[in-house]
C-alpha cells in the first residue's frame, strides 16, 4: 500500500487500531478494491455492517436522493425517514417503540438507562444490578465496558460504572445463584460475537425468558453484531421463541451507514419521558433512508440464503484438514483452527491472496455478506484452505 498514507495515519490518527496493510478505496457487492487496484473478496463486510453488500444500488440511491433532500435536522423536529424505519422494525419484531443512536455502544447505553428507569419507578431504585455474561462484548463507552463480562476490558479506565454481575454462559445454575433482590435485567448476546463466536444453548435461552418472566426482570438482547439478517432470521431471537424486553441493534442496520437502535417492548415503551435520553445525531435521515432500504430487504428470500449459505460454508470448512471447529449461526462463523497456527497470520496471507476476513479471540471468524452465492463461497474457501495448509507445512 502506500507508505506515505500509513505514515501519515501514525502521524495524526491515534493508536487504537492494529490495521492491515491495505488501503481500500472502492467497494461493489461482495467485491472491495485498493488503491492499487487490487480485488478482493469481502467476508468482513466491514464487521458485519454491509450485509447486501457494498454500493448497494437501491441503497445509494435512497441514501443520495436523502443527502440532497436534507442531511440533518435534529430531534427538536419531525422527518420521515426515522418514523418509517421505527414502524418497520417494531413491526418485524413485534416490540412497541424505537429510540435511535448512532452505535452499537450507544444502542446498549440506552438500553441500560431504560433498564435502570424501570427500576426506578417500578421497584424505587431497591433494583440495581444488571446480569451478564462472561466472555460478552457490548461496546466501548465506560458503562458498556463495564456490561463486557471480560476482565481484559476492565483496566486503565477506571472507576467503571458499578452495577453488574459476570456470569459463565450457559451454565444456568450459576445464572440463578447470581439472581437476587437486586437483579433488574439479565443482558445477552444469542451468539457471542467478539468472544470467539459461541452460540448461547437453546434450553439456557429459553430457561433465562422463564426466570424473567416470574421474577420481572428485563430480558435484554444485544443483537448489535446478530441482528439485520445476520444469523438467518431478522434478530437471532427470533429462532428460539424469545420474547425479549428490549432488543438492541447498529451494524447491519445502516448498511453502512452510522446508526444503532433501542426495540422497547411493553413493558419499557413509555419508560422514558420527555428530556430522559437523548442523541444529536440519531434517527439521522440519511443514515435512516439507508436502514430503510435494509428493512425492505429483510425478507424469507434473503434469511433462507443465509441459511443455504451458512450451511455451505460450514460443511466446506469442516472439509479443511487444519480446521478443528466451526461454530455460529447462519452468516457469523467462527472457526477454531489448529492450535499451533496463528489466526493473525492467517488471516494476513489471505489478505495477500484476496480474500478478507476476521479474526474473533483466537478464532478466524466470517462475516461476509448475506447476499453471498456460492462461487464467492468456493473462490474464499479455497484461498482460506490453501493458506492454512501452507501454515501446517511451517
Ligand atoms: C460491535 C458490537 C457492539 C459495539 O458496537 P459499536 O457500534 O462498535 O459501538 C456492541 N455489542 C455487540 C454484540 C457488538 O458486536
Amino acid at each position: 500500500m502506500n507508505n506515505v498514507l500509513k505514515m501519515r495515519e501514525h502521524a495524526y490518527i491515534a493508536n487504537t487500531y492494529n490495521r492491515f496493510d491495505v488501503a481500500l478505496k472502492y467497494g461493489n457487492g461482495v467485491i472491495v478494491v485498493d488503491d492499487e487496484g487490487k480485488e478482493y473478496l469481502d467476508f468482513t463486510s466491514g464487521i458485519g455492517v454491509c450485509g447486501l453488500g457494498h454500493s448497494f444500488e437501491p441503497w445509494v440511491k435512497a441514501t443520495t436522493k436523502q443527502l440532497k433532500d436534507i442531511e440533518h435536522t435534529s430531534n427538536l423536529f419531525y422527518t420521515e425517514p426515522m418514523v418509517d424505519v421505527a414502524e418497520k422494525l417494531c413491526k418485524a419484531a413485534k416490540l412497541e417503540k424505537v429510540f435511535f443512536a448512532n452505535s452499537g455502544a450507544e444502542a446498549n447505553e440506552g438500553a441500560i438507562k431504560a433498564a435502570r428507569k424501570y427500576a426506578f419507578d417500578i421497584y424505587k431504585g431497591d433494583r440495581s444490578e444488571i446480569i451478564t455474561l462472561k466472555n460478552s462484548f457490548h461496546g466501548r463507552t465506560i458503562s458498556t465496558l463495564s456490561a463486557t463480562g471480560q476482565d481484559s476490558f476492565h483496566q486503565f479506565f477506571d472507576p467503571f460504572t458499578p452495577g453488574f454481575v459476570y456470569v459463565e454462559a450457559n451454565n444456568f445454575e450459576e445464572l440463578a445463584s447470581a439472581i437476587n433482590s437486586k437483579t433488574l435485567a439479565i443482558m445477552v448476546e444469542v451468539v457471542q460475537g467478539e468472544g470467539g463466536v459461541i452460540p448461547l444453548a437453546e434450553t439456557y435461552l429459553q430457561a433465562i425468558q422463564d426466570i424473567c418472566d416470574h421474577k420481572d426482570i428485563l430480558f435484554i438482547v444485544d443483537e448489535v453484531q446478530t441482528g439485520m439478517g445476520r444469523t438467518g432470521s431478522l434478530f437471532a431471537y427470533m429462532q428460539y421463541g424469545l420474547k425479549p424486553d428490549i432488543v438492541t441493534c447498529a451494524k447491519g442496520l445502516g448498511n453502512g451507514l452510522p446508526i444503532g437502535a433501542v426495540l422497547l417492548g411493553d413493558k419499557v415503551e413509555d419508560i422514558f419521558e420527555k428530556g430522559d435520553h437523548g442523541s444529536t445525531f440519531g434517527a439521522n435521515p440519511v443514515s435512516c433512508a439507508g436502514a430503510n432500504v435494509v428493512m425492505d430487504y429483510m425478507n424469507d428470500s434473503l434469511y433462507s440464503n443465509v441459511i443455504k449459505m451458512g450451511d455451505l460454508l460450514v460443511t466446506k470448512l469442516k472439509e479443511i484438514p487444519q480446521v478443528v471447529q466451526v461454530d455460529g449461526l447462519g452468516l457469523m462463523l467462527g472457526i477454531e483452527i489448529d492450535a499451533s497456527i496463528a489466526a493473525r497470520e492467517v488471516v494476513e496471507a489471505c489478505i495477500e491472496k484476496g480474500l478478507l476476513i476476521l479474526t474473533a479471540k483466537n478464532r478466524l471468524r466470517l462475516l461476509p455478506p448475506l447476499v453471498i452465492t456460492d462461487k464467492h463461497i468456493e473462490k474464499a474457501v479455497k484461498i482460506l484452505a490453501d493458506v492454512l495448509a501452507s501454515k501446517a507445512k511451517g
